[in-house]
């Protein structure tokens, strides 16, 4: 699914409550690093959930040249300072684009 991104490669804000993209701006983080924001046209905040893309593409070909060389997930999420979680989920989409990784199948 591609979602539609600005210049800075952050994705569009919506707000949840009355879906205006326009006047929401950044209000700090959540304790869990989720963005916060705050619509000017509701006068509301509200932790924006979406993924926020924070990575240029050489962290992430990076990060998967480093665990294609032998580093654990881990390692490379603490060595280039990305949520491991992160890390990990690029490699499984660079693996299933590149179909490294076969699908088990029970027959
Ligand atoms: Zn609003």
């Amino acid at each position: 699914m591609r979602k539609a991104v600005t210049k800075d490669g952050q994705e569009l804000r919506m707000c949840p409550k009355c879906h205006s993209k326009d006047g929401q701006v950044n209000n700090g983080t959540s304790s869990v690093g989720s963005q916060k924001c705050y619509c000017n046209k509701c006068k509301r905040n509200y932790t924006f959930n979406g993924k926020i893309i924070r990575y240029s593409n050489e962290a992430k070909t990076l990060a998967i040249r480093m665990y294609n060389d032998g580093d654990s997930g881990r390692k490379v999420s603490l060595q280039l300072g990305i949520g491991k979680n992160t890390v990990i989920r690029w490699i499984k989409e660079l693996a299933k684009k590149n179909e490294f990784i076969v699908d088990k199948r029970t027959d």
